[in-house]
């Protein structure tokens, strides 16, 4: 099953976490969500062009001031739909 971006979930899911700090290059504030999952692509290959296979995937955001951008691993941050499912049988809610 698919899992649709949703940029108040990973607002909502940093700022739970305390990923609010300023930025670790200029030290400002203020920051920008990038709107869309990104993704690491992996390989057991040093050489591989590896576009599609298996990969990480990635919220990132930026710093308004530098630009310096940050990933975040997206399964720490949002909940596939199963999940979301599961955790309504067991917990009720
Ligand atoms: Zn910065």
């Amino acid at each position: 099953m698919s899992k649709k971006y949703n940029r108040e979930e990973v607002i909502k899911a940093l700022e739970g976490k305390g990923a609010n700090l300023p930025c670790h290059r200029c030290g400002r504030e203020s920051f920008t969500v990038i709107d869309g999952f990104s993704r690491y692509h992996l390989s057991d290959d040093l050489d591989a062009n590896v576009l599609g296979g298996q990969g990480v995937p990635i919220v990132l955001i930026a710093c308004s001031n530098c630009g310096a951008i940050t990933p975040h691993a997206a399964l720490a941050l949002v909940k596939r739909e199963q999940e979301i499912n599961k955790e309504g049988g067991e917990n009720g809610k």
